[in-house]
């Protein structure tokens, strides 16, 4: 990575360039699988929004909407897939730095990986990805070169004021908790606007409870701070805070489904 910096003096937001290659292996994946499914006539309903769904693709992938927007999230869905994020991970050497923001024991996780993928934006759909000391943070960097037209990430600093940051090709932007954001509304475009988005953060534990307020539902597939998958340890049964019992749930309808 090259030139890391904070976006601005009040956001706890920055950005960084990698080299162009390292989205080669998610390029390749979202043409096998994404592609053509989004390519078939029969789905096109899936860009317009206006109900939720979710599914799989192949397996590799889970697809949900942005609940009734028109927006998809496209997770990792096997420990293949998610490992393909894991590499563009690895290679834009993000570790010390995410180091140096949150509070960790041993290692920064990658906790999950996505393709967020729309064609248009018809509104603001404000909002945090990480409620207040979470320790997570998430990148999102375009996977092809932008259309001008798409809607690029407006957010509040701490004053409160709406900026806008560009998204570039061969950039990324990390946010963590208090960074308050939406999608720029645009209008229908041919081209889609496909974003890759990584969530990762502390190795502890202790930190779930805030971030499972978040990240918790975002994908069927997630490894949690511990390292194991989610839904396939009992680590966080060693932590004894409230809702406890409402994840050990989750975790069980996910092995029976
Ligand atoms: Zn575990």
């Amino acid at each position: 990575m090259n030139n890391f910096k904070r976006i601005d003096q009040n956001s706890n937001a920055f950005t960084f360039q990698f080299k162009e290659n390292s989205l080669n292996e998610i390029r390749e994946s979202y043409r096998k699988y994404l592609k053509p499914f989004l390519s078939k006539i029969d789905n096109g309903y899936l860009l317009e929004g206006g109900r939720s769904f979710s599914q799989a693709i192949e397996n590799e992938y889970f697809l949900t909407s942005f609940g009734t927007y028109p927006l998809l999230w496209c997770s990792n869905n096997t420990d293949q897939t998610y490992q393909i994020y894991k590499r563009f991970f690895k290679q834009v050497s993000l570790d010390e730095k995410v180091k140096s923001l949150v509070d960790y024991d041993k290692k920064i996780v990658m906790y999950c990986g996505f393709l967020v993928i729309g064609n248009h934006a018809p509104g603001y759909a404000w909002h945090v990805d990480y409620f207040p000391n979470a320790n997570g943070y998430t990148l999102i960097t375009p996977l092809f070169e932008p259309d001008p037209v798409h809607g690029n990430l407006l957010y509040k600093d701490t004053d409160n004021q709406v900026k806008t940051y560009h998204y570039k090709l061969n950039e990324a932007i990390i946010f963590g908790d208090g960074f308050f954001h939406t999608t720029k509304p645009y209008s229908h475009t041919k081209n889609l606007r496909i974003l890759l988005s990584l969530t990762f953060g502390t190795d502890k534990l202790s930190h779930w409870n805030v971030l499972k307020r978040t990240i918790g539902s975002q994908s069927n597939y997630m490894i949690l701070p511990c390292g194991h998958r989610f839904g396939t340890c009992y680590c966080l049964s060693d932590f004894s805070y409230p809702g406890h019992s409402k994840v050990q749930q989750r975790s069980n309808s996910i092995e029976r489904s």
